[in-house]
């Protein structure tokens, strides 16, 4: 089954933006691409040989996508376990696995799998209950960050919370729903490292970029970062710990926070391609895209070597209305998702400049 020949058929679970430059990067390297996702027309439906449209809990339309599929990956790290498990009951080889995203999409649960594998984290609590929101406040201190457990991104789902009466009302607005209640992490500098490990264990990891958020969503990326090498190769051993512990097969982003102390906390782990990486696309030999494909297929993982630095910048919103203008860039290349509706804060494209 492995190494995918050419000609072989990736599905990719998910439709966005990462779908359609994991599709494109798998078509440069010969493979047919079968895309499942809820929407029609897709930004990665409309680049690939096949679409399936359905929901993911849909199984006559996941029983039709995985009969045209050779191997199966995702884009997205919400998919319902139970999804993964119903295709890999059907024979499917799917790679990460149910287990990494099980991990993954809880945010207590990752955290504790951090931790039980080296990977220090902030101070948590977790939160079931309003009587448990008062003592873990009064243990990690104010302010401290509320947050859902399960399915929150780009700072959705996210309050601070500076006393007990705070952390209710903002525990109301999330509809009571299981969350954690983060310590502060006192950093200075949020980094990423993005890495890819192969069925036969592999690994290599990217050099570091360094992440600037606004209003709790990613605005640039700037890679490789200027880091000591001491802390490059911290990050690049949480990263290996990360896709070891996990077993897991593809590309995978680690964020960290380094703290003004000089360590390294562990954030969040995505299990996918991740924004903070898109600057491989003009800065490395290899991509993340192509990487995570290289990986799901059993080939030979690329060369993660800089060639230049980059600034990757996303376009949100309206900003992508001034896209002659960005295309008309010198030592820029600008990326478009093909999404039809421009609202605000929705990631239309980026653009990647070379810095040197
Ligand atoms: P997340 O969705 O967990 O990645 O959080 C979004 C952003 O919120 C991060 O990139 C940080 O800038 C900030 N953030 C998240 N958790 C913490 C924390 N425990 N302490 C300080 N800042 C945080």
């Amino acid at each position: 089954m492995l190494p995918l020949p050419l000609g072989a058929t990736i599905g990719i679970l998910g439709d966005g933006q990462l779908g359609r430059m994991l599709s494109q990067a798998a078509s440069r390297l010969g493979f047919r691409v079968a895309i499942f996702g809820p929407e029609v027309d897709s930004p990665a439906a409309v680049v690939s040989a096949v679409s399936v449209v359905g929901g993911y809990r849909d199984e006559a339309a996941l029983r039709a996508f995985a009969e045209k599929c050779d191997v199966i990956t995702l884009e997205f790290e919400n998919i319902p376990v139970e999804t993964i498990d119903f295709l890999s009951g059907l024979g499917k080889v799917v790679a990460p696995g149910s287990r990494a995203l099980g991990i993954t999409q809880d945010r207590v649960r990752e955290k504790e799998f951090a931790r039980e594998n080296g990977v220090a984290t902030v101070d948590f609590a977790t939160i079931d209950s309003a009587a448990d929101i008062a003592p873990a406040l009064e243990r990690l201190g104010a302010p401290a960050l509320l947050k859902t457990r399960r399915e929150g991104y780009d700072g959705k789902g996210q309050a601070w919370v500076k006393s007990a009466g705070e952390a209710l009302a903002a525990w109301a607005t999330i509809g009571g729903k299981p969350a954690i209640l983060e310590a502060r992490a006192d950093f200075d500098r949020e980094i990423s490292v993005i890495a890819a490990r192969g069925p036969d264990g592999a690994i290599k990891a990217f050099p570091i970029g360094e992440n600037h958020h606004v209003g709790g969503i990613l605005a640039t990326t700037k890679a490789p970062a200027d880091v000591p090498d001491a802390l490059l190769a911290q990050a690049h051993d949480i990263a290996r710990k990360v896709l070891n512990g996990l077993d897991y097969v593809g590309v995978l982003a680690v964020e960290l926070f380094v703290l003004k102390s000089g360590g390294l906390l562990l954030n969040e782990i995505a299990p996918r391609v991740h924004n903070s990486g898109h600057w491989t696309q003009e800065g490395c030999v290899c991509d993340q895209f192509e990487q995570h494909i290289r990986a799901v297929a059993g080939w030979p993982l690329g060369d993660v070597t800089a060639r230049c630095r980059v600034e990757m910048t996303n376009l949100l919103g309206d900003e992508i209305l001034n896209w002659s203008t960005l295309a008309a860039e010198p030592s820029a290349r600008l990326h478009v998702y093909g999404k039809a509706v421009p609202r605000p804060g929705r990631k239309m494209g980026h653009i990647n400049r070379i810095l040197s």
